[in-house]
């Protein structure tokens, strides 16, 4: 059986469309007719197939188009996420840059950036001196949360910290792509390592820390589709036994990192509040509360926000 398409078959973009999910379908690669149409749509210098034209649906694809498609498709077929095959993908309204092993963000991380959105503009939170909050994001990857933060608060200010060398220059990139170069430091820095915080607080303390940090618990990393088991860096997911290593080195660093009244967000694992709530329990040195539990889009418990309530 064979999934390719003959070369100069006079087929339109609606009928390739049709055939790669066909092919997909039957060698069970998921989301396959959103996954064919992402990749005909981008073929043809669109988005989404819905926002093609109709007369660009019916007309044939050149030889070349459809070569690219069959490219491409094939790296569906070997279940490449279809953001890294398009090599880039809307996130707040940005448009980013892709690319493998970086941490592909996902819609829950959309909602965990409207919550600090809110927060900040509501102004529970601290402003900084220049009108803006300082931001730090721990765990940056491909930008996503720093980048969305800085394009809608202009007087905000950003430090982002990854220790993978690909996350740090692809945020360099998005950074530059959305001209915000300006107000964001990128910094390659490993969280887990003691000592190297003093000289990356240009600006003093800051108001916020967010982060989506790698929460999975190690033992569920071989249940990962293929998808992000193969394609996405493991030390962007893999939060050790519990889920909870990086998320206890950033809240033990909260007294050097915060204002005496600034906030964490974090994106978690739905059994982390209860688990991060016992471990703020038993350090009372923090000054740390767990004031704000969130739910995602399928109604688990998703997103914390934690205040500091003194020096
Ligand atoms: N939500 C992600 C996933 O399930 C994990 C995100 C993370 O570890 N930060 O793939």
């Amino acid at each position: 059986w064979q999934p390719y398409l003959p070369l100069a078959g006079l087929l339109s973009a609606t009928e390739v469309v049709s055939h790669w999910t066909a092919v997909f379908e039957k060698r069970g690669i998921p989301e396959a007719q959103a996954s064919s149409e992402y990749i005909v749509a981008h073929v043809l210098g669109a988005k989404t197939f819905q926002s093609l034209r109709p007369v660009l649906r019916t007309q044939p694809l050149s030889p070349w188009q459809l070569q690219h498609v069959q490219k491409l498709s094939s790296c569906r077929l070997q279940r490449m996420p279809v953001q890294y095959i398009l090599g880039e993908w809307d996130f707040q309204g940005l448009s980013l840059k892709m690319a493998p092993p970086v941490f592909i963000p996902r819609p829950e991380t959309e909602e965990l950036v409207e919550w600090v959105l809110k927060e900040v503009t509501q102004s529970s939170c601290p402003m900084g001196a220049q009108g803006g909050p300082l931001i730090l994001e721990v765990g940056c990857g491909s930008g996503a949360i720093s980048l969305s933060l800085l394009s809608q608060l202009p007087q905000s200010r950003v430090i982002a910290v990854d220790k993978g060398e690909a996350a740090i220059c692809l945020t360099q990139e998005n950074a530059q792509r959305l001209r915000l170069l300006d107000r964001i430091q990128i910094v390659p820095l490993d969280v887990t390592l003691e000592g190297s915080w003093s000289h990356l607080l240009p600006w003093g303390p800051m108001d916020l820390v967010v982060s989506n940090p790698p929460y999975i618990f190690h033992q569920d990393m071989e249940q990962l589709a293929p998808e992000i088991r193969s394609y996405e860096d493991p030390v962007a997911l893999d939060g050790g036994e519990e889920g909870m290593d990086i998320i206890t080195h950033i809240l033990a660093l909260a007294p050097w990192l915060l204002k005496d009244s600034g906030s964490i967000f974090l994106e978690v694992d739905p059994r982390h509040p209860e688990l991060v709530g016992s471990w703020l329990q038993s350090r009372p040195d923090l000054s740390l509360d767990l004031v704000a539990v969130r739910k995602d889009f399928c109604g688990r418990p998703r997103f914390l926000h934690i205040r500091r309530s003194g020096p």
